[in-house]
């Protein structure tokens, strides 16, 4: 399974699996490559990098946020400012959410590494790819990344419970020199278990069955395919989004998330949109969280999903937005426009 899960990370390194949450994974990427106390600095802006940097001041490490419009991704030339002045290096890790859940903001990752590089920096990246893995092209090695975090209930289609760690050369040689207390997350009594074919603890044998048949369909329908499929889920979506009338939270072509799109309404309406939507169509949409909490609902479209699906989600949102008298303009068609012609 884990030469299976190597193609889609695009990595030919380790990868230790956990039985955890994404946010278990975020710890252990963290308690691994990192020596107790290290300066790291969080980039980007959104709900699930505020809850990462918190997770990280409560494990004691010194997180500087360096954070940028809730409506953009990580800029790359402020982070390689930072790190520029950053002339002791001081600064252990630079740590980016890929793809944030929040906001259907996607970064440009790939501008990342060279952006270190650029400031003649040493900094570990970690990447948190918990929404993207699955669904988009990724490429852990070509992009520098050292520390890729994921989980199961995704782009990988599976329930949750299982987390990941990608692990980079640098980052193992981090960790041999990193001398923070780990037991349950340590990446080592997995690196040797795993040789052997087997865990150190009780795996989620459930899960592992289920990520089984998950790699399978994801190789049968090739991951250039899978991401196109998700590129187009998410051009339909914007397609009747935009005809709605409504507003899309990503503002730069370049960000938008292929696996979910957060759409801006007027204080209040977003969570009268999601209750009608749930108790009149049985379709449950995003809620709008952190500072975007009743402002924003999100449509996700990852994973096992097909064209009359998205558009019957889509009819779904369209009704309730007529519903809640948002008065929207007919958008499904143009959903259907996009997909017609895409598949043309
Ligand atoms: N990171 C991102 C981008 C997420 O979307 C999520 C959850 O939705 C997490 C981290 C946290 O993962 P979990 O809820 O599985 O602990």
């Amino acid at each position: 399974m884990l030469d299976g899960l190597r193609p889609i990370v695009g990595t030919t390194g380790d990868i230790v699996v956990y039985p955890s949450s994404g946010t278990g994974a975020w710890e252990a990427a963290l308690v691994n490559s990192l020596s107790p106390g290290s300066r790291v600095v969080m980039t980007g802006a959104g709900h699930f990098v505020e809850l990462w940097s918190a997770l990280a001041e409560r494990l004691g490490y010194r997180v500087q946020r360096l954070s940028s419009d809730l409506r953009r991704g990580v800029d790359a030339d402020r982070l390689c400012d930072v790190l520029a002045a950053d002339r002791e290096h001081t600064i252990a890790a630079v740590c980016v959410v890929h793809n944030e859940t929040s906001t259907g903001v996607i970064s440009r990752l790939a501008d990342i590494r060279p952006a270190i590089e650029s400031a003649g920096h040493s900094a570990l990246l970690l990447v948190d790819a918990v929404s993207s893995l699955g669904s988009v092209m990724f490429d852990h090695d070509g992009w520098g990344i050292d520390v890729t975090i994921a989980g199961s209930q995704k782009g990988l289609m599976l329930p949750p419970g299982m987390g990941f760690n990608v692990i980079g050369r640098r980052a193992l040689a981090a960790q041999a020199a990193a001398p923070t207390p780990r037991a349950y997350w340590d990446w080592m009594p997995h690196l040797e278990a795993n040789r052997n074919g087997s865990f150190p603890y009780t795996p989620a044998t459930n899960m592992l069955v289920a990520l089984d048949v998950a790699l399978e369909m994801l190789a049968d329908e090739g991951m250039v395919n899978v991401a196109a499929r998700h590129e187009r889920h998410a051009q339909a979506t914007r397609a009747a989004v935009r005809a709605w009338g409504l507003d899309i939270m990503s503002v730069d072509e370049r960000e938008h998330s292929p696996t979910v799109t957060a759409v801006v309404v007027n204080e209040d309406d977003a969570d009268d949109v999601r209750t009608v939507a749930l108790e009149q169509y049985n379709m449950s949409l995003g809620a709008g969280l952190g500072a975007l909490a009743r402002r924003v609902f999100r449509i996700g479209h990852l994973g096992h999903l097909g064209d009359g699906e998205l558009i019957g989600a889509l009819g779904g949102v369209e009704l309730a937005l007529r519903r809640c008298g948002l008065d929207p303009r007919p958008g499904v068609g143009a959903a259907v426009d996009v997909l017609a012609g895409a598949a043309n």
